[in-house]
């Protein structure tokens, strides 16, 4: 039997408990609170982030026009041969490579705007073909699928070969699209994977993959596979077919 101090101390331990308990797992677990207070936490304080024109201050920018600093050419580390032009933006120069960013990451929050060339050339799979492999490995793809159609696990927005866009929300020919990819990297243990990597794609503010659980390193022939890994680059594909995709304001906040 407890006296009355003795179940005000009980209660209060309690609380906190559950207090502690949803801090530490966002579980609900324990005696359920009573009170308003018993499940109000106060910390973490989420970080103070500012927007400016569309870039949030705690970004890492990893290109706005102003060179290839964060870049490099993906096949032997070399200085980065596409195009960067006037208004701000690079485009892919043909079969010269993909390019990688220096910087290797993880879970990620990344901001792209590409758009594929006003003159048309080719049909299907290479007609204005990029893509963005996250870890070098997990494309979302890159291609001008306006009156093009092509196998739709391949078309634009894909998770390529493993999951069909929720949408097709391309631009017209020519003009920018954007896309705002959240990223939950792969966990392994003893190279071992313990937890599939998740993304969500929004295409010009079009939801288009809904937190999709990744099967493994995107396969063009084949079934996707994980291999271990740890956090690596971003990478920007060029298909070496004359598809002359450019890219701008690139940034990215690591989670
Ligand atoms: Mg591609």
């Amino acid at each position: 039997m407890f006296s009355c101090v003795e179940n005000v101390r009980e209660a209060d331990k309690n609380v906190a408990e559950v207090k502690d308990a949803v801090i530490k797992s966002q579980k609900y677990i324990g005696v359920e609170p009573t009170t308003p207070e018993a499940t109000e936490i106060y910390e973490p304080v989420p970080l103070k982030v500012t927007s400016n024109n569309g870039v949030p201050s705690d970004a890492l920018v990893l290109f706005n026009g102003n060179g290839f600093d964060e870049w490099l050419n993906a096949a032997d580390s070399t200085a980065v041969r596409w195009h960067s032009n006037a208004d701000g933006s690079m485009t892919v120069n043909d079969k010269t490579g993909n390019i990688q960013t220096k910087r290797n990451f993880g879970d990620m929050q990344l901001h792209i705007e590409w758009k594929s060339p006003s003159e048309i050339k080719n049909e299907g799979q290479a007609r204005a073909n990029s893509g963005v492999f996250i870890q070098q490995r997990y494309e979302i793809q890159i291609l001008d699928n306006n009156d093009n159609p092509t196998y739709t696990n391949g078309q634009v927005g894909a998770v390529y070969k493993q999951s069909v866009p929720l949408a097709m929300a391309s631009s017209p020919t020519g003009e920018w699209n954007a896309y705002d990819i959240i990223f939950r990297a792969p966990k392994f243990e003893n190279e071992e994977l313990i937890e599939p990597a998740f993304v969500t794609v929004l295409h010009n503010g079009v939801l288009i993959q809904n937190h999709f659980e990744i099967d493994g390193t995107i396969k063009y022939i084949g079934w996707p596979k994980y291999e271990a890994h740890g956090k690596a680059p971003i990478v920007l594909q060029d298909h070496a077919d004359n598809s002359r995709v450019s890219y701008r304001n690139i940034w990215l906040r690591e989670l």
